[in-house]
């Protein structure tokens, strides 16, 4: 494995006509320090575990150095914020400091989400904070480790950089790593400015890189289209399935790789919650949890008017009505492994939709439902979740009918159900915890989650209290977008 200075440095990117970047230079943060590092992703780009450690390390990822032949870029991008086109986006407060190419051949982009101003900064600072980016961090691991598609992140670093918010917070750079930061909104940018002779090179690049096989398709761009559809259907469909609200889903967070991409006021379910809103700033509920997929499918929408220079109007339409289809196929797979079903039957629909009128009227706690449900033998076991226990234990008798009817057999359920309904999951009052002690100084517990929502299907019974919904009543902090 190599040293930082050792690894495959490459400038794919920055291949593209200068009218998709600026080159910027990051702001050093002020005495930076490591909070956390991510030894996986040092793997995964075949860095030296050892380097985590070096001074040096820490100087790159806080922009305090470059390494030879580094020339950093802020990407440009537009995109439509809650329904509004918006042409002044693109990285505000990151910026492409490289791309790693790895052993096998992949390569890996190294952005700093954090590293000060850029000529698409507008009236913002440059800077994110430690919450946010301790948030961001703990969630893109935990939903890797739940098998969900996201950006990743290399490390976490904390500054003395004193960052004005609604109170005053330190400044913080999060070294975000993925395939791909093409956005949808990188794809608007170009027909919205009128610059539709890029599609095709965008385009091109994307599929170069990330989808080859789809060059000898008859139609390679709509074939582009299409895989951005059915990936992106796959995601919502796993968001839905295990409680996650994204928040912003502007298009220009939406990755062109089909990831959970830019984590801002993000949470899971607790309680069951049909219309939830994790994000404060959202009035109208557009981006909440059971709008999810009309939203997505929206925004393909919105990528595939951009793409009207490259594909038939017609062509578009087909593909985006293959949209829904997809994802509640995928979703129903999801749920009946998730009840420990094999098959589909007819009335699977209903026997879900029961139980989320009850889950709902009685307040239960999403995840510990499932989770309990895969230890359950009777419904009484899991009474204390329900005020309306009459009402349970007639879904549970349906539910149990239903089992006998279906070929999975029991001796495997159990194992089967406890393989996809997570224990753990990064529930909001966790992070906070994290990020009241982080801004003492103390960064254990962010180790702690870290560690803990790597193995979110594993019982870890030293941990147990993690996985017990927030105490009712509670304060929940706000969340709104940019932090
Ligand atoms: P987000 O809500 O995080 O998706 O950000 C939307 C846009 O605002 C992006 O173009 C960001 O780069 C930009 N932005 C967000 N926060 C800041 C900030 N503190 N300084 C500069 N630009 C920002
Ligand atoms: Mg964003
Ligand atoms: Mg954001």
């Amino acid at each position: 494995n190599n040293t930082l200075e050792q690894l495959n440095y490459v400038s794919s990117f920055s291949q593209l006509p200068n009218v998709f970047y600026q080159q910027v230079t990051p702001t050093p943060l002020q005495q930076p320090k490591l909070v956390h590092a991510n030894e996986n992703i040092a793997a995964l780009l075949n860095l030296d575990i050892n380097e985590l450690q070096r001074d040096e390390f820490i100087q790159l990822f806080s922009g305090n150095t470059l390494l030879n032949n580094m020339a950093p870029l802020a990407m440009k991008y537009t995109g439509h914020q809650f329904g509004v086109y918006n042409p002044a986006l693109g990285d505000g407060r990151g910026l492409l400091l490289a791309q790693v190419k790895n052993d096998n051949g992949v390569i890996w982009d190294l952005h700093l989400k954090g590293a000060g101003k850029t000529p698409y900064s507008r009236q913002g600072d440059g800077r994110a904070v430690l919450r946010s980016s301790i948030r961001e961090y703990l969630c893109s691991e935990a939903m890797h480790h739940l098998g969900i598609a996201t950006t990743r992140a290399l490390c976490l670093i904390d500054s003395e950089e004193p960052v004005w918010r609604e109170r005053l917070e330190t400044g913080a750079i999060l070294v975000r790593v993925s395939e791909s930061h093409i956005r949808f909104g990188h794809f608007e940018y170009l027909y919205h400015s009128n610059q539709h002779h890029l599609l095709p090179v965008l385009a091109d690049a994307v599929i170069a890189q990330h989808y080859p096989h789809l060059v000898n398709e008859p139609e390679p761009y709509l074939a582009l289209f299409k895989q951005v559809i059915s990936t992106t259907a796959t995601l919502i469909a796993q968001w839905q399935g295990v409680g996650f609200c994204h928040g912003v889903m502007n298009t220009d967070n939406m990755s062109i790789l089909g990831q959970t991409f830019d984590y801002g006021p993000f949470a899971f379910l607790d309680s069951y919650q049909a219309d939830y809103i994790c994000n404060h700033s959202d009035y109208e509920g557009r981006y909440a949890f059971n709008r999810q997929a009309d939203i997505a499918l929206w925004n393909l929408s919105a990528l595939g008017y951009a793409l009207t220079p490259l594909i038939s109007k017609q062509a578009l339409n087909d593909a985006l009505a293959e949209f829904e289809p997809q994802l509640i196929s995928h979703y129903r797979q999801l749920m009946q492994s998730k009840l420990g079903l094999s098959e589909h039957q007819e009335q699977d629909g209903e026997l879900i939709r029961r139980l989320f009128n009850l889950l709902a009227a009685n307040q239960v706690d999403y995840t510990c439902f499932f989770r309990r449900l895969a230890n359950t033998v009777g419904p009484e076991q899991m009474y204390d979740l329900f005020e309306d226990q009459r009402g349970f234990s007639e879904w549970f008798d349906t539910y149990t009918l239903r089992l006998s009817q279906d070929s999975m057999p029991a001796s495997t359920r159990k194992l089967s159900m406890l393989s996809r309904n997570p224990k753990y999951i990064l529930r909001n009052h966790l992070a906070q915890a994290a990020i009241e002690q982080a801004e003492q100084g103390n960064y254990n517990e962010i180790a702690r989650l870290f560690a803990l929502l790597q193995h979110p299907f594993d019982e870890q019974m030293e941990h147990h209290q993690y996985s017990l919904p927030p105490v009712k009543g509670a304060q929940q902090r706000p969340l709104s977008c940019s932090s």
